[in-house]
């Protein structure tokens, strides 16, 4: 969420409890706190301390965190939303490329986190557009062996042995 967003709730809570809107040090220190929360999960947050509190917690980064958690179980498909993201870009958040280099007969390779998705932590990203314009281009991986997209499982008994060509 954003501070804005955080501020947001903060005001309506205090609104509600008929309670005094916390000052801006005490928003930056809270907002500390919950910052890494998504917007979508703040609506049912505070129903939730409507719902389960008499009065505005007085912790409240520590309340909307236990919350949080509590949501994350009730909408278990949000924590692997991350992992699921279905990129056209990339191949798990690495793109996969090539650049054509002379002497090379097959051209070398290289992976850059997606700018896409950016699904991977990395200090830079690359977008497939950017690396276009660089030169690369896009390695086609599932025609380097025309082997077609494998499964975990088969490619896991085919380890070691020799790729159907
Ligand atoms: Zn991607």
């Amino acid at each position: 969420m954003t501070r804005f967003e955080f501020m947001a709730l903060a005001e309506s809570l205090a609104a509600y409890y008929s309670a005094k809107t916390p000052g801006s040090k005490t928003i930056d220190l809270w907002f500390d706190m919950v910052q890494n929360i998504p917007a979508e999960a703040l609506p049912w947050i505070e129903q939730k301390i409507y719902q389960e509190h008499d009065l505005l917690p007085r912790n409240l980064p520590k309340a909307i965190r236990e919350l949080f958690e509590a949501w994350l179980q009730a909408n278990p498909e949000k924590r692997a939303h991350k992992e699921s993201v279905d990129c056209p870009d990339c191949e798990g958040g690495w793109l996969c490329l090539t650049r054509p280099v002379r002497g090379y007969k097959v051209p070398p390779t290289f992976s850059a986190p997606c700018g896409q998705c950016r699904r991977l932590r990395a200090g830079k990203y690359m977008t497939l557009s950017e690396a276009f314009a660089e030169g690369f281009k896009r390695q086609n991986l599932g025609a380097h062996t025309n082997a077609g997209a494998r499964n975990v499982k088969t490619l896991a008994a085919q380890v070691g042995k020799e790729i159907p060509a």
